[in-house]
């Protein structure tokens, strides 16, 4: 497992020795030993599957492709995370990824454990026909692994509705007979997905961070101003005044993150830049994201890339390289797309002093730490970016009650749920010297000890 995510839940350990609430059943000799085989536990996944799916192209030739399907850890209920199809996906990525997912279950009490698939592929390589017979191959590499109360995959990177469908259909007929609904969450709506899993994510993201800065700090102004807490200090800062906003990522997440931003009625945030695989687009009063985002539906997801483009989306604005979206000077950055992108290297070219993690480990280790000494605000992922597997389990519970709710209703639950999450996580962080990330890492890991303790896995 990538060492940030070992090193981060070994602390988290370390801090939790000294709460009282930590396995108050046992001695201290016995709470050591729980520490380390719960350091053990957490930081190696359970299984490992790897296999080669065998694909014949529209070409005729045949292509072994790498396929993994990690499964962490189920000490909450049944696996559960995204397949991720990506030219960079492979087993050590795959491994850290299902961790998280363990650890954003955990935090937002959510009753799945914690797992993650990937294909080694650039989808957009490979015609319908190919990714439709990929999708059905990796149904049955796995079959075995999956299933409703087993292990429930959902979309992630470059996988979304569509692959869905296709692969709870290919379950569906390996397994005759058998409950299937289940199987697989993020499906369409029309084949038994939930209303609204779609905007999860990135409603979830915005919503992180409204809250953190306008409702959490509004209602407690008053400790706040007279705290010695950094993070509290920064925060005050940037309460209640126009913030400026950029969003790397124009995908499921970011575009998402992007649109709440631009029609929040009483936060007034300028998305000033928006950027995607290709290009970085800027403008210091604020981007069309309506517009933006009717060009990319009409053009295969991506961004206008040249004047004609922006002239065509009827938007205003500067077309930059595709990094200068990290270095602009902006309040909050948004990090939408993939992993690895604030780093050791580049993490003293950020301006924007409250970050906040739609993908999944998109700032180091190392990053993280700089960004915390300097009072910076990182919002971390596990917390940031669970509206998706929050929906998804809302999505399997409609599954089996075969009850669906609206839209509205869906959204409310969300709402309700990851601001539990915050009430519980946002206090410890303004009273502690701690990131949020070491605090949300602390309730993760103090849910599963326990629940591993009382399950008798400790011994
Ligand atoms: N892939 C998403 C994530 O990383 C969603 C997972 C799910 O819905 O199971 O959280």
């Amino acid at each position: 497992m990538a060492n940030q995510t070992s090193v981060i839940i070994e602390n988290s350990l370390h801090n939790l020795l000294d709460d009282p609430a930590f396995l108050p059943n046992l001695q201290e000799e016995a709470r050591i030993k729980a520490f380390h085989s719960l350091a053990s536990i957490l930081s190696t996944p359970n299984k490992i599957h790897k296999s080669f799916l065998r694909i014949p192209l529209d070409s005729g030739e045949v292509v072994r492709i790498p396929a993994f399907r990690t499964q962490h850890n189920d000490t909450l209920g049944p696996y559960k995370g995204g397949i991720r199809f990506h030219e960079s996906v492979n087993e050590e990525e795959v491994v850290n990824l299902a961790a998280l997912m363990t650890l954003k279950n955990a935090l937002h009490e959510v009753p799945f454990g914690g797992g993650k698939g990937g294909v080694a592929i650039n989808p957009r390589n490979y015609s319908a026909r190919e990714l439709y017979l990929i999708c059905k191959k990796y149904v049955q590499y796995f079959s075995d692994i999956l299933g409703p109360d087993k292990d429930i995959p959902a979309p992630d990177v470059g996988t979304g509705q569509r692959e869905m469908d296709w692969m709870m259909a290919e379950y569906k007929s390996i397994n005759p007979g058998k409950p299937y609904r289940g199987s697989f969450t993020g499906k369409s709506v029309i084949n038994g997905g939930s209303l609204g899993r779609r905007e999860a994510t990135g409603k979830g993201v915005y919503l992180t961070f409204r809250y953190l800065i306008h409702d959490f700090i509004s209602q407690n102004q008053q400790g706040l101003l007279v705290s010695s807490n950094a993070f509290a200090h920064t925060a005050l800062g940037y309460a209640n005044r126009p913030l400026t906003m950029a969003v790397q990522g124009f995908g499921n997440v970011g575009s998402v993150v992007a649109l709440e931003a631009f029609s929040c009625k009483y936060l007034t945030n300028k998305v000033v830049a928006v950027s995607d695989r290709n290009i970085t687009l800027f403008h210091s009063e604020g981007l069309n994201i309506p517009a933006l985002i009717t060009y990319a539906n009409n053009h295969n997801g991506d961004l206008p890339t040249t004047l004609e483009g922006l002239s065509e989306a009827g938007v205003n604005a500067r077309i930059l390289g595709r990094e200068d979206i990290l270095y602009l000077n902006v309040d909050v950055l948004v990090l939408a797309a993939l992993e690895d992108q604030i780093r050791i290297d580049n993490v003293d070219r950020i301006q924007a002093r409250i970050i906040v993690e739609g993908a999944n480990a998109p700032v180091s280790g190392e990053a993280d730490q700089i960004m915390q000494n300097k009072g910076s605000i990182v919002i971390p992922d596990i917390l940031a970016n669970a509206g998706g597997v929050i929906v998804s389990y809302f999505e399997w519970m409609q599954g089996r009650e075969t009850q669906f709710y609206t839209e509205d209703q869906v959204f409310q639950l969300l709402q309700a749920k990851m601001q539990a999450t915050m009430d519980a996580v946002y206090p410890s962080y303004f009273e502690s010297a701690r990131s949020l990330r070491q605090i949300c890492y602390n309730h993760a890991v103090m849910k599963l000890s326990t629940n591993l303790y009382i399950q008798g896995k400790l011994y």
